[in-house]
């Protein structure tokens, strides 16, 4: 990642990607604080768009809230940070990681005189999971790791530390021969996957766990936008292992994920093995909205020109 032409944002100034660097007594690198984005771009008939620019600048100044961390820049600043980073790597389509982290000026978990950074890149990432498993779906296995409490690393921040979890999750179902892992809540019921948010479809209604132990998605309140004005029933409840077993269909969301079905938990086929009809829907209603063709959330689209 690091050996690679393009800049990136990095405290106010635009600077040579090879020499975005940072010194290894970083305080964030030790004890895991920082907060972060993941943002995407798209190529409208507009121009180039990042989506939702201003829902993601304010879960970023909400991670570092809850952090007690105070980012020196307004959201404004971020929010063209962004759109700078996309134009000025002259790309079309992009994915954006604002993030914010202890310098090194001290040690120690007191972590006080700390500065806090900034830094935005943006990249080219096409399909997290390969355009393959946006129509096929993917293959999930509960994970043995279980999902933050909701008191332990605060689950809504979007910290850096929070991904230890999500990584020895995803590990483990990678080994295990799995695309992704679904991670439950310490009392077992479903929480969320390793980066994304987690849907099912029962005789025509949605089903989603409610915001306890998951990331409040932007991506998640997206597709319940979208639902509601599709016409499709939601219903954020408790789900049960079990009943991602017995539903009809199941699908993953999140910027970098965008909708991605799953098509086996756990070695059991969900419903017909293949995107379903409802997660089809959705999944082209955010297609459509992601790339400016429905007029309905132009708001949503921030140029980067
Ligand atoms: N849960 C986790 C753990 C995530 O990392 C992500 C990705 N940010 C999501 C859910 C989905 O969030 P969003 O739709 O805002 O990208």
């Amino acid at each position: 990642m690091a050996d690679r032409d393009g800049v990136i944002w990095f405290d106010g100034k635009m600077v040579p990607w090879r020499e975005a660097n940072v010194h290894v007594l970083t305080h964030s690198l030790h004890y895991g604080m920082g907060v972060f984005e993941g943002v995407r771009a798209y190529n409208t008939d507009q121009g180039t768009a990042i989506f939702r620019l201003q829902a993601h600048t304010d879960r970023l100044f909400d991670s570092a809230h809850i952090m007690g961390m105070k980012i020196p820049y307004t959201k404004e600043e971020i929010n063209e940070a962004c759109r700078a980073a996309v134009r000025e790597n002259n790309l079309e389509t992009a994915y954006i990681r604002p993030l914010a982290f202890y310098g090194s000026e001290g040690m120690g978990i007191r972590a006080d005189n700390l500065k806090v950074h900034v830094v935005v890149a943006a990249w080219y990432w096409g399909a997290y999971m390969g355009e393959e498993a946006l129509e096929q779906g993917i293959r999930i296995r509960t994970s043995s790791f279980t999902r933050h409490h909701v008191n332990i690393t605060m689950t809504r921040a979007k910290s850096s530390g929070a991904y230890m979890n999500s990584m020895l999750a995803l590990q483990e179902a990678v080994s295990a021969g799995a695309d992704e892992a679904l991670l439950l809540d310490p009392e077992g019921y479903v929480a969320e996957g390793s980066g994304e948010n987690v849907f099912i479809v029962k005789n025509g209604v949605i089903y989603t766990p409610e915001v306890t132990a998951c990331l409040n998605g932007i991506t998640r309140a997206t597709i319940l936008t979208l639902a509601g004005e599709l016409g499709i029933p939601v219903v954020e409840k408790r789900i049960t292992r079990d009943e991602v077993y017995i539903a009809d269909e199941a699908f993953f969301t999140g910027t970098a994920a965008e909708v991605t079905p799953i098509r086996e938990v756990d070695c059991r086929q969900i419903g017909i093995g293949r995107r379903g009809p409802v997660t089809e829907k959705l999944q082209k209603a955010y297609f459509d909205l992601v790339n400016g063709k429905n007029a309905a959330h132009a708001e949503w689209l921030t140029s980067v020109r």
